[in-house]
């Protein structure tokens, strides 16, 4: 076909491959959301239910991307850990971030009514993407103790604002029941939201006749029990389908991703879960 002449310009689409063996970080931000909460009267400081909706969209992008091993939320933001070895896409960073930022905002938008029910969207809302490289575990941990800290800052900062705009006595307000009661806000307000894949999922059992319950947590593998690394799972744990169509599917790992509203700065979030950072 003539279509050949045209196909050179192909050649003007460049490769744009992310470093091998480095930790991806990606961050996506909502934009203009200070519009945005403004126009869908979102409860200041914190509106929980904008909080609840993007977890969600972020547990969907985990759930489709078993290469995710951490998620951090706080505001209108999520923050994206992609093990080091991945090679989803081929690592090309513009498919990564274009199909990522395109999962989680079109999960926003599709579960906004659970969360604002009776209350359409004015207009649909968009996000930012960016992918950064980080070389080193030191890198990763202090990644997202940056965020963590920013989420403490600016809540500490936003509730003092509105306590002042909606409060009475200012001096009050400051220095003696706001001071006391800081510490007693909603986790979720104060660290921000944490996901990650729960460690149970690193062993599944691919015996027809022996449920995994009756096996005792001690029990060596005897060829009866088969680990399977997250490594392999391309599986999209659907998990939530019937107990029937299950049987058949536990050649997959059943993967749980939990939520949590908990320090990550200090050791103990990671020396726990030492697995996010293999
Ligand atoms: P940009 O496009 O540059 O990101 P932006 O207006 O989104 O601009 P951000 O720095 O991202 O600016 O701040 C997001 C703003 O969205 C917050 O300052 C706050 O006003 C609002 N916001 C986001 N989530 C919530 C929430 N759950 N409850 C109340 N307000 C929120
Ligand atoms: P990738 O994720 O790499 O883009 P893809 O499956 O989306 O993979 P494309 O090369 O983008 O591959 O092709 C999109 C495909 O979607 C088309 O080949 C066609 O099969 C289907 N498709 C898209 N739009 C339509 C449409 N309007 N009617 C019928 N089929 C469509
Ligand atoms: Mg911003
Ligand atoms: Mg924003
Ligand atoms: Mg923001
Ligand atoms: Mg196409
Ligand atoms: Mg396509």
């Amino acid at each position: 076909m003539a279509n050949s002449k045209y196909t050179y310009v192909r050649d003007f689409e460049l490769p744009d491959p992310l470093l091998p063996g480095t930790f991806m970080l990606f961050r996506l931000d909502g934009h203009s959301f200070h519009r945005f909460s403004d126009m869908h009267e979102f409860k200041k400081p914190n509106d929980i239910r904008a909080l609840q909706l993007m977890d969600h969209a972020a547990k969907d992008v985990m759930t489709e991307y078993p290469d995710i091993v951490l998620a951090f939320g706080e505001s209108d933001e999520f923050s994206f850990l992609l093990r080091k070895s991945t090679s989803l896409y081929n690592r090309r960073q513009s498919k990564i971030v274009s199909t990522l930022t395109s999962l989680f905002t079109s999960s926003y938008v599709f579960h906004w009514p659970e969360y604002f029910p009776n209350y359409p969207l004015k207009y649909p809302p968009s996000f930012d993407g960016r992918i950064v490289l980080y070389p080193t575990e030191k890198h990763v941990r202090d990644y997202f103790a940056w965020r963590q800290a920013d989420t403490h800052i600016n809540n500490l900062y936003n509730t003092t604002f509105w306590a002042l705009i909606q409060g009475g006595d200012k001096h009050e307000i400051l220095f003696s029941r706001f001071a006391i009661n800081y510490n007693r806000l909603d986790a979720r307000f104060r660290k921000g939201s944490v996901l990650f894949r729960t460690e149970t999922t690193l062993t599944h059992y691919t015996t027809e006749a022996m449920p995994p319950e009756s096996i005792p947590e001690a029990t060596p593998t005897t060829g009866v029990v088969t680990p399977v690394s997250l490594e392999s799972s391309k599986a999209k744990s659907k998990s939530k389908g019937s107990t029937e169509k299950s049987k058949q599917k536990q050649k997959q790992p059943q993967t749980k991703i939990e939520i949590i509203h908990c320090d990550i700065i200090q050791d103990d979030f990671w020396n726990e879960r030492p697995w996010i950072l293999d």
